[in-house]
């Protein structure tokens, strides 16, 4: 092998990273390029948070904190998870507060995967639960969904791709990027799935506080999951706190333990003062968080709307996040990828081709709402116009 460690070297790099370069690169060239690739909510951080960790800051609240988190935000993401949640954890052995959630995923996969492990990812499905499964010396086995069943986890589907060395499955409600929330029914299939095959599962839930249809619902509350599941959260989405750094998990002690011996020999803590912002979070009033989930689906709906307008585009309304999975098979570019490229040199609109979440999502493009008006209505009028012209 080259210098680079084989782990290291089968990670392909982001393709919503090679995207955002792409768009870089047209605007430089002067381009006004409209962006509905990325996951970043348009949203300001709400002001009392931003107050408090500015605070902390001032008042010298700067050095290292407890390796898990601090103890107040510890319970305050207990109380969190049991009332929004039904999730009961003990704050002070089950809780581990991260800088970021992709850092929780990231700590929890390591913690549970020996090299040569299996782990369950459902496609389409964020890219990086695989690449994180690879640095950890695994082996990501996709689960490929259908777009019949609106791309529901199920137990068939699962069935297909377990194998002895199957230790664990990822699940990501609601999920990025077909909007789909988890119902009880669903949940309870998966808990025998994994109960059948002592299977650990880690759960990302970041997208929880953005639900338009149907309600948020946590494995971890099922019967008989708590013991076999991480549930991880954060900051980013609902709070839009992306650029904080801030995330948790939560499950049973041996797994938090081993999670925080990689935590502590790599990052140690999360930043003092942002604990501090996620404390107000979490303890503060969550209004903001309602007007932005109300925003999101009145952009779910337009986007829905004018994208089944479209010849050849079938787009199901999300039932949560800010994303919609568009399928563009019949129009007059069937491919995702070439579908994004032309989309973006002919029109200078980005969205993001449906390879980049795995093999399942081919044949589609994400289009992300983060943004709202004036770009996002400019943007569909665009892709609008793009896909008549290839009717
Ligand atoms: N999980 C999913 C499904 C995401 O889409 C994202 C962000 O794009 C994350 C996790 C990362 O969240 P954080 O910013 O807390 O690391």
């Amino acid at each position: 092998r080259g210098r680079v460690a084989r782990r290291c070297a089968e990670v392909a790099p982001s393709a919503t990273v090679a995207l955002n370069d792409r768009v870089q690169e047209l605007r430089a060239r002067g381009t006004d390029v409209l962006d509905l690739g990325g996951g970043d909510p348009g949203f300001d951080t709400p002001r009392h948070v931003a107050v408090a960790a500015s605070k902390a800051l001032l008042a010298g609240f700067t050095h290292y904190t407890a390796s898990r988190g601090l103890p107040e935000l510890r319970q305050a993401v207990a109380e969190k998870l049991r009332r929004d949640n039904g999730v009961d954890v003990d704050p002070d052995t089950q809780v581990l507060v991260t800088p970021s959630s992709k850092h929780a995923l990231f700590t929890a996969l390591t913690a549970v995967l020996d090299p040569g492990d299996e782990v369950l990812v459902p496609t389409p499905g964020w890219g990086s639960y695989g690449a994180m499964a690879r640095l950890a010396g695994a082996v990501p086995v996709w689960a490929e969904l259908s777009p019949r069943d609106g791309f529901a986890v199920t137990r068939a589907r699962l069935d297909r791709h377990v194998t002895a060395r199957t230790r664990a499955l990822v699940l990501n409600t609601p999920h990025n990027p077909t909007g789909r929330v988890l119902t009880a029914r669903e949940a309870d299939a998966i808990a025998g799935f994994a109960a059948e095959h002592d299977l650990m599962i880690v759960t990302d839930e970041v997208y929880e506080k953005i639900v338009f249809s149907g309600e948020h619902l946590s494995i971890a509350a099922r019967r008989d999951c708590a013991d076999r599941t991480v549930t991880v959260n954060g900051f980013s989405k609902g709070y839009a706190m992306p650029g904080w750094r801030l995330g948790y998990a939560a499950g049973p002690r041996d797994v938090v333990a081993a999670m925080l011996a990689v935590h502590q020999h790599t990052v140690a803590c999360a930043g003092s003062f942002v604990q501090a912002g996620g404390v107000a979070a979490l303890r503060g009033p969550q209004d903001a968080l309602r007007e932005a989930a109300a925003a999101y689906a009145a952009r779910a709906a337009l986007v829905t709307r004018t994208l089944n307008g479209l010849p050849g585009v079938v787009c199901p309304p999300p039932a949560g996040t800010f994303y919609a999975f568009a399928d563009i098979t019949g129009t007059g570019i069937p491919d995702g990828d070439a579908f994004a490229q032309a989309l973006l040199a002919e029109a200078a609109v980005a969205v993001t081709p449906g390879s980049a979440f795995g093999p399942g999502g081919r044949g589609h493009v994400r289009i992300s709402f983060a943004t709202g008006a004036p770009v996002l209505d400019a943007a569909l009028d665009r892709l609008a116009v793009f896909v008549r012209d290839l009717a």
